[in-house]
């Protein structure tokens, strides 16, 4: 493969990497924003492996070896696509992160071991993009882990508060940084390198570990940067254009969604990429008088449906645990059919990724114009007949408006102004940040245990 072909191809890529990010923006332009992804990543594979040839400096063992690596990666890759849950989709993001992480620093120290022979400027130059590409990947590995750990339930998703845990972050990062200058006056080499990883590796496992259930979101999207940069570093590292562009563009726009999301859920963002630099932590003690809640059942809220001409639903992670999406659309298109106004609202952290629920209902082939976000029915909900809460609860929680809870602070759909409220889930219990909420105990509310899809097919029988 000749130079001008392999560099074409890469600005090809880089174009494509670009479309493919475009697309993905709205839901309309989605999967052609996946297959641009497709064809983008296919065509720098080919010119990596091209580049590689040109190089000359690999043996049949190694072209095999790759081609049997990526065999394997493909296998696991294609197996795990297809049986990966949606609910399990944000746990398996993170996981794909640490390996992300893992192979920047795997790369950063074979880097360094290898290029034992440059000299001045040069060498200062690329121990520096060691260095700082081992850090970064060291962040992302550990940190993706615990984000996976709590996630998937297998770890506490509560924020761990070490005593003077500010100052634990300010230590880890000054010492990596006098370590870099050991490392790059030539004195300290592997020594450093190995200490500075070490470091980085607790570093980004107390980073994680001290963001709090709610703030899980803005994590996600951290992580997703974090293994963009880490990415990119090892492009300087390699020398690859390509891996610096798809870096940038995964760290840039990683960095973007985390401040949307900051800004959606009222946190500072600096704090959150701090590991809650400043936030205190909360206890629900859990002994507080809420009053009683009213248990209805299915005729009585296709009754109240039948009745309403302003209806609001809200989903949220139920909604996906449940798979109620399918008999969730039928129910909009019979309500519709009768000439109600029926609409979604979206609240920007339902359900466990970004756009989780937009999915869903996508999915279910409910028509995009009734789906709005939080701001958008916020302020409707005082004129709205009816609401009915599929699965969520976080995301509609009153507790929110009120100081020294997790979740304080964050903006809900404030359901509770509607003149009913039907709230779908199958007990008392709380939702992922572990507050209790008030709405299920409130005078207009109305609770129907029982799994979402039942619940909601047992309406449609009633309708
Ligand atoms: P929550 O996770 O707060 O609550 C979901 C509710 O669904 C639970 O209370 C549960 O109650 C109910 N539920 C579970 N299974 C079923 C079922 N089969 N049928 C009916 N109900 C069911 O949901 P929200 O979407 O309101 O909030 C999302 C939370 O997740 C927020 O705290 C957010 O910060 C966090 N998060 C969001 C991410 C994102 O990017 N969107 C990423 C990571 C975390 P019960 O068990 O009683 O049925």
């Amino acid at each position: 493969m000749s130079e001008g072909l392999i560099t074409a191809a890469y600005i090809i890529a880089a174009i494509l990497f670009i479309a493919s990010l475009n697309g993905l923006s709205s839901q309309e332009t989605a999967q052609k924003g996946n297959i641009y992804g497709i064809i983008g990543m296919t065509l720098a594979i080919v010119a990596t492996i091209g580049a590689m040839i040109n190089a000359g400096n690999a043996g049949a063992w190694t072209y095999s070896l790759v081609a049997i690596l990526m065999i394997i990666g493909a296998g696991i890759g294609i197996r795990l696509a297809t049986k990966v849950e949606m609910t399990s989709m944000p746990e398996l993001i993170a996981i794909l992160h640490s390996f992300v992480g893992l192979a920047a620093t795997i790369i950063g120290f074979n880097s360094y071991l290898d290029h034992d022979l440059l000299f001045g400027a040069a060498k200062t130059i690329h121990n520096v993009e060691v260095f700082l590409g081992v850090f970064i990947g060291a962040v992302t590995f550990t940190g993706s882990l615990v984000a996976f750990g709590k996630l998937s339930g297998k770890i506490n998703s509560s924020a761990l508060a070490l005593p003077g845990k500010n100052w634990i972050n300010i230590i880890a990062i000054a010492s990596s940084a006098i370590l870099l200058i050991g490392f790059i006056s030539g004195g300290w080499g592997l020594t450093a390198l190995i200490l500075m990883a070490l470091i980085a590796l607790a570093f980004g496992w107390h980073l994680v570990a001290s963001i709090g259930g709610a703030d899980m979101p803005v994590v996600v999207s951290m992580l997703n940067s974090y293994s963009g940069w880490a990415a990119a570093a090892t492009g300087f590292m390699l020398s690859n254009d390509l891996l610096i562009i798809i870096g940038a563009l995964v760290g840039s726009s990683g960095a973007i969604l985390s401040y949307i999301m900051c800004k959606a859920m009222n946190r500072s963002f600096v704090s959150v990429i701090l590991g809650g630099f400043g936030n205190e932590v909360f206890a629900d003690t859990g002994d507080k008088d809420y009053g009683t809640h009213y248990e209805t059942n299915a005729q009585e809220v296709a009754d109240a449906l039948a009745a309403a001409k302003n209806i609001v639903i809200v989903p949220g992670y139920g909604m996906a645990v449940a798979q109620a999406q399918y008999p969730v659309a039928e129910l909009t298109k019979r309500l519709r059919a009768k000439g109600k106004n029926v609409r979604f609202g979206i609240h920007p952290v339902a359900g466990r990724l970004p756009g989780h629920m937009n999915v869903l209902l996508a999915e279910a082939k409910v028509p995009y114009d009734i789906v709005l976000e939080m701001d958008e029915v916020n302020d409707d909900l005082s004129d709205t007949d009816v609401v009915l809460v599929i699965g969520a609860n976080d995301t509609v929680n009153p507790a929110a408006n009120e100081p020294g809870t997790p979740i304080s602070g964050m903006p809900v759909l404030s359901v509770w102004e509607a003149s009913k409220v039907i709230v779908f889930k199958r007990s008392m219990g709380v939702g992922y940040a572990g507050v209790q909420n008030p709405l299920f105990f409130k005078d207009n509310t109305e609770m129907l245990l029982g799994d979402a899809k039942d619940s909601v097919t047992q309406i449609l029988a009633n309708i």
